[in-house]
């Protein structure tokens, strides 16, 4: 099969979004091997090779990228309503246990699909970690980005503590018959690593389209030992690193209980800030710990969407821009996005920026918006030659239809993308200019199939996971109420919509 990223391409008749000047000038583009090799006004000369792509009636941008998400919760999408993260990690049980390979791989491909369809050339997947996973179906997990053309950084989420003995004061405030059920046990702190360390040194993907990071999931799941074996790992090998830091007031709350310090703090004394380190959420962080970032180079993946779907709350943007945090935008995954929409993440990043304060001098502009989900986001993932349309970049490009509806008129181009695209304006997406969305369907995939190979398994997981959901629920009113509880203790932040003290 001859290599699609080998031929010339002379993309002619688009307009190239430049959001810093709010602009998006007639511009041509030549594609060698995948790379933007020259830009011009219309009639940029091409080899006479060249394959010639009509982009007339087009504006092109660069291909999105999702800075956190979990492939592993797709069958799962809209499952719940009214949860908080913490119900949502006393429900793990119902749902994610018993996956085999195969449906590691369905549950990715259907958020691979859906993020290519909506303009997302790129994500920062969170997926499933040892025990649950083995070495070969992270692999796999791997492949099905491969197959799909998407590029991935996939990172087991790693754990030895459980989330019951994780927040202080949890476990004995559980039903005394409930919680005795529940497996508490530590985890095998150097088998965790060991296989982690397996895993890294025999990655078999291209690293331009797929690397393998690590995710010590939550601070307070992972023992001193746990942390201080990722960052050692990260180092060795290079590897891209991301947490849940500070998501919900709960954790804030409990980092101070057990350690004394921020969860920020936590992590820089165990070396584990640096710049490839993403916080995702960062909701409850202070100027103290954003400085700490900042001074470490290391990034933030702001999920709006999933903050106020989970009611952690709004996370300071605006500030961490403001100190040097480089920002990028995510939807989280589909338990809690409820889609992987990178439109609608952006949009739900400008409007709740907005709504933390009365002076619009500090609101995020779609500029800003554009740029953390695209250039932050490619930065945050490591794929450095991504996120930006320009001469020495990669080919991840997307072209929106300008005649839908979203469009008519077309004012300024960098607000609508931000503010009225929901990405039902994509036409084609091409990843490392190989085509992988056209006409909006994504290239090799029956969607048809897709769905009935989807509901088999889910039916399948239901019917496995019943004991598992059958004790989450009933220890949801225990949790949910011990969390609340906590959520009012005096804390020096305040970061829900409503009035300080609930
Ligand atoms: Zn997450």
């Amino acid at each position: 099969m001859p290599d699609p990223t080998a031929s010339t391409l002379l993309i002619q008749g688009g307009r190239v979004l430049d959001a810093a000047t709010r602009s998006a000038p007639f511009t041509d583009l030549l594609v060698e091997h995948g790379v933007i090799t020259r830009m011009g006004p219309p009639g940029l000369p091409a080899p006479p090779t060249a394959e010639v792509v009509d982009a007339s009636g087009h504006l092109l941008h660069a291909g999105l990228v999702n800075g956190h998400t979990h492939g592993g919760t797709n069958f799962v999408k809209g499952t719940h309503d009214r949860w908080s993260l913490e119900l949502l990690l006393n429900g793990a049980p119902g749902w994610s246990a018993n996956f085999s390979m195969a449906h590691k791989m369905l549950a990715t491909r259907i958020g691979a699909v859906e993020m290519l369809q909506k303009g997302c050339t790129t994500c920062y997947d969170l997926s499933f970690g040892f025990p649950l996973v083995t070495v070969d179906e992270l692999f796999a997990i791997g492949q099905t980005y491969v197959d799909a053309g998407m590029r991935a950084v996939v990172a087991p989420m790693l754990q030895d503590i459980s989330f019951y003995s994780a927040i202080p004061g949890l476990y004995d405030a559980l039903p005394a018959d409930l919680r005795e059920r529940l497996n508490t046990a530590p985890g095998d702190t150097a088998w965790i690593l060991s296989q982690m360390e397996e895993a890294l040194s025999n990655w078999p993907h291209d690293k331009t389209q797929v690397r393998l990071g690590i995710a010590p999931t939550i601070p307070l799941h992972c023992s001193d030992e746990l942390t201080r074996g990722c960052a050692r790992l990260a180092t060795k090998y290079g590897a891209p690193m991301q947490s849940h830091v500070a998501e919900s007031k709960v954790q804030a709350v409990a980092a101070l209980q057990r350690w004394g310090h921020s969860l920020t703090a936590h992590f820089e004394s165990l070396g584990m800030l640096g710049p490839e380190f993403t916080v995702a959420h960062g909701v409850w962080l202070d100027d103290d710990d954003l400085r700490r970032l900042a001074a470490h180079g290391a990034s933030v993946a702001h999920n709006p969407g999933s903050n106020m779907r989970l009611g952690a709350g709004i996370a300071p943007a605006r500030r961490m821009l403001e100190l040097g945090v480089n920002l990028a935008i995510g939807t989280d995954g589909a338990l809690c996005a409820d889609n992987q929409n990178m439109y609608e993440a952006m949009r739900y990043a400008s409007m709740a920026s907005n709504v933390r304060t009365p002076d619009f001098n500090t609101w995020l502009t779609a500029p800003e918006v554009y740029t953390a989900a695209t250039a932050g986001g490619a930065r945050a993932t490591g794929f450095e030659r991504t996120g930006r349309i320009a001469v020495g970049q990669q080919a991840d490009l997307v072209f929106i239809d300008l005649n839908t509806i979203n469009w008519i008129p077309m004012n300024d181009p960098v607000n609508q993308l931000v503010l009225a695209e929901e990405g039902t304006s994509v036409r084609h997406v091409m990843v490392g200019g190989r085509w992988v969305v056209q006409g909006g369907a994504h290239l090799g995939t029956d969607l048809k199939q897709l769905a009935t190979d989807a509901a088999q398994a889910a039916a399948h997981l239901t019917h496995a996971n019943a004991e598992g959901r059958y004790l989450a629920d009933a220890l949801e009113a225990a949790v949910g109420s011990f969390c609340i509880g906590l959520c009012r203790s005096p804390f020096h932040l305040h970061r829900y919509g409503g009035p300080p003290g609930l």
